[in-house]
C-alpha cells in the first residue's frame, strides 16, 4: 500500500521541475557535481530533488535547515545511488543534522554522523561539508553514513548491501573479507587505499572502503584492483560517460 502512495508520489517529483536556485547550490558546493557529464546531472538532479523533497531534515541545538543543507546532504547521498536508483533508499525517512561535530550522550569520543537502525540518519553538518568540499581526501562523512543506509537497505547491518544480483555475492564475500582482514593486519597496500577505521568491522569496511572509491578511485584501481571491481560491479562509475564500465547500466524506476 505504501510503496503504491510512494510511488505516485515520486512520479509527480519526477516531472516538477528542478528549482532553479538549486543548481547554483550544486554548482558552489558539490565539487563532484561539476564533474559530472550532462547526462549524469540529469539523472542526478531527479534523484537530488526526489530526496529531498521525501525525506524529513531535522535540525537539531539550533541547526537550521536551509536549501544549502538539503541540496548538499541529498546530493552526498544520491551520489551513491546514481547508478543503483532511489528505492535504495526507501527505508531511510529522516535526518537529524547537528550545527557542530555530534557527540553521542552514551559514548565517549567524538562521532561525525552516525547511521540510525531504522531510518535515520544523525549527521554534523560542518563534518558533511568538510568531507564534500575536499573530494579526494578519502574521507567523505555523507558517503560514509549513506553507505551505512544502503548496507540495512536489506535490512541486515552487516557490510553487505543488497547487490544487484544473486551471483555477484560470492565474489563480493570473498573480496571483501581479503582485504578486511588484510587492513587490520595492517598490510601496505589496504592502509595506502583505506583509513584504518575500516578494520573496525564489516560493517565500517564496506563504509570507508565506499568513501575510498569515490575519492581516490585511481589509487583503489591501482593498489587494490578485486575491491575496486567489486565496488564498480555494486556502485556503477562515478564519472565519465554513464555505460561504458557500467556492467548493468539500466535505469531503476520508482
Ligand atoms: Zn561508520
Amino acid at each position: 500500500m505504501f510503496g503504491i502512495l510512494r510511488a505516485i508520489r515520486r512520479r509527480k517529483y519526477r516531472r516538477l521541475e528542478f528549482p532553479s536556485q538549486w543548481y547554483a547550490i550544486l554548482e558552489e558546493k558539490v565539487p563532484f557535481y561539476q564533474a559530472y557529464s550532462d547526462e549524469q546531472r540529469e539523472r542526478f538532479c531527479t534523484l537530488v530533488k526526489i530526496f529531498v523533497w521525501e525525506k524529513h531534515f531535522i535540525g537539531a541545538q539550533g541547526m537550521e535547515i536551509t536549501d544549502e543543507v538539503k541540496v548538499v546532504i541529498a546530493a552526498s547521498a544520491c551520489r551513491l545511488i546514481l547508478n543503483l536508483g532511489i528505492k535504495y533508499y526507501n527505508r531511510l525517512t529522516e535526518i537529524v543534522v547537528y550545527p557542530y561535530v555530534y557527540t553521542h550522550p552514551d559514548q565517549e569520543g567524538v562521532i561525525y554522523g552516525e547511521a540510525h537502525a531504522w531510518g535515520t540518519v544523525v549527521l554534523s553538518w560542518p563534518a558533511v561539508m568538510h568531507g564534500i568540499q575536499n573530494p579526494y581526501d578519502g574521507e567523505a562523512t555523507g558517503a560514509h553514513e549513506f553507505a551505512h543506509v544502503l548496507d540495512r537497505a536489506d535490512g541486515v547491518f552487516d557490510g553487505t548491501p543488497l547487490l544487484r544480483t544473486g551471483a555477484a555475492y560470492g565474489p563480493w564475500v570473498r573480496v571483501m573479507s581479503r582485504h578486511f582482514l588484510a587492513l587490520q593486519k595492517r598490510n601496505k597496500k589496504q592502509r595506502k587505499v583505506l583509513r584504518m577505521y575500516g578494520a573496525t568491522n564489516e560493517a565500517e569496511f564496506f563504509a570507508v572502503a565506499t568513501e575510498s572509491y569515490f575519492e581516490k578511485p585511481e589509487k583503489m584501481k591501482r593498489l587494490t584492483p578485486e575491491l575496486y571491481q567489486v565496488m564498480l560491479r555494486f556502485y556503477g562509475p562515478d564519472l565519465g560517460s554513464s555505460s561504458q564500465d557500467n556492467p548493468d547500466s539500466d535505469q531503476e524506476e520508482g
